[in-house]
């Protein structure tokens, strides 16, 4: 794709992906000018620590930053914070921005990113009810979060049981409502939901399944004071916090007539439809060699290995991206580590004990390991990435006994 004529390349999004495209051209000394444009005011940055230890107030916002800003100027890259792109013209190959400039590109990149599932039930304009994607969002959300306030926080996945998490160790009563009858149910297997269900309760933190919301209550001047159940239930609340999942960010794509099927539809080496442009991270659904088959995944890992693809595909090196995803999540002393996707298995095996919070759950399929989900158990994540990789078969006697070593699995 190297190209001596082809002279601008253009990152729109200025998330995880684009900010670690940045850094892998640098590394590789791209020849070309780069510039990134994003509508966030933020230099590219990490998102994990808004729901962890930025909301908990135990870290600054600079240490967010994947790179002190002055390292890309220094290097030739520009960044135009700030501003939204609002058009891709892909026959004159030039960007139409939010502050009525054109940019024009040779290459282009789209890392957009996702937005987040807003919920549309009545009141749900209602001052006080909030969502958590950006530096912006954490900060407002962390000005309510004082003792003895009641926040009731909507879906019980990742991002809403780490703010549960959080908010309670800062003496804040949270209610948990979650709509399916098990925690975090779409990424993970029963031991790990009861697991979280026990931790959090024991934390004090009411759990609510099976809860689904179907509207919101107000006071007199116009700000949430409530939640009301589908089945007649009401949870009295000062704030809220809805967590129910993420939309990829197309929009842009699709109005540039580009290949979009839930997410922008990529190859393995994240090229789109169109020779010149590629996509990386959330906004994408891409060809996953693993699984052979069209995945789309939202985390940190899958934005930083379609980054590296991204940098080695600009450079016209042929590196395919094809690793297994994995995943991590803190909540209190717990640090759970995920690898593969369990939805297709049909046993599991538990190794270590649940009691003493360091276990691991291995997920077979036919005899194959295709997934780990770890608690506490380092050595079984980094055993479990290794044995999901090679689709390795181990029986379950072997996966449950603690007497045979997990490294000499692999
Ligand atoms: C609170 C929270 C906690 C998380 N915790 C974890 C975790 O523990 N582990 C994990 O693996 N993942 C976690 N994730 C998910 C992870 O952060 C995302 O998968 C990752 O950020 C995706 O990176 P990205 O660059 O593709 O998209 P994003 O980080 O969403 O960045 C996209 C950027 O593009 C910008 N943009 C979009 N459209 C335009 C446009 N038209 N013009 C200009 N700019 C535009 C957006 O404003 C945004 O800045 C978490 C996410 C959140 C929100």
């Amino acid at each position: 794709m190297i190209n001596k004529n082809k002279e601008v390349t253009v990152i729109i999004g200025g998330g995880h992906a684009a900010g670690t495209l940045l850094t892998a051209l640098l590394q590789k000394k791209y020849p070309h000018k780069v510039v990134m444009v994003s509508e966030e005011p933020h230099p590219p940055y990490q998102r994990p620590p808004l729901s962890k230890n930025y909301l908990a107030g135990e870290v600054d916002k600079a240490s967010l930053y994947l790179k002190p800003p002055s390292i890309y100027e220094k290097a030739g890259q520009q960044l135009r914070l700030g501003v939204r792109v609002e058009q891709i013209n892909r026959d004159d190959k030039n960007l139409i921005l939010s502050d009525q400039s054109t940019l024009k590109y040779d290459q282009l990149v789209l890392a957009t990113g996702s937005h987040v599932r807003r919920l549309n039930v009545r009141g749900s304009d209602l001052k006080g009810i909030h969502y958590l994607h950006d530096i912006a969002d954490t900060d407002a959300l962390r000005r309510e979060l004082v003792p003895g306030k009641r926040l009731v926080i909507v879906g019980g996945g990742y991002i809403g049981l780490e703010v549960a998490a959080s908010a309670t160790k800062q003496g804040v009563k949270v209610t948990v409502l979650e709509a399916a009858d098990r925690l975090m149910q779409r990424v993970t297997g029963p031991e790990i939901s009861e697991f979280l269900y026990a931790k959090h309760t024991s934390a004090g933190v009411d759990v609510r399944l099976g809860a689904a919301v179907i509207g919101f209550e107000s006071d007199d001047q116009g700000c949430v004071n409530g939640v009301t159940l589908a089945d007649g239930g009401k949870v009295s609340a000062d704030i809220v916090l809805v967590s129910i999942g993420v939309i990829p960010e197309t929009a842009l794509a699709e109005n540039a007539g580009l290949l979009c099927d839930d997410g922008v539809v990529v190859d393995e080496f994240t090229r789109t439809d169109d020779p010149d442009i590629l996509a990386i991270g959330d906004c994408t659904r891409h060809h996953n060699l693993f699984f052979d088959k069209r995945q789309r995944l939202e985390s940190v890992a899958n934005a930083v290995e379609q980054a590296r693809t991204a940098a080695a595909t600009l450079m016209s090196e042929e590196k395919p991206y094809d690793s297994p995803p994995w995943f991590w999540s803190n909540q209190y002393d717990v640090r759970l580590q995920m690898v593969g996707l369990s939805q297709n298995h049909d046993q599991r095996v538990l190794r270590g004990s649940i009691l003493d919070k360091e276990f691991a759950v291995f997920y077979l399929c036919l005899g194959h390991v295709i997934a780990v989900d770890a608690v506490n158990f380092p050595v079984a994540f980094m055993v479990g990435k290794q044995l999901v990789k090679l689709r390795k078969s181990v029986s379950a006697e072997v996966l449950s006994n603690p007497n045979i070593e997990l490294k000499s699995l692999i």
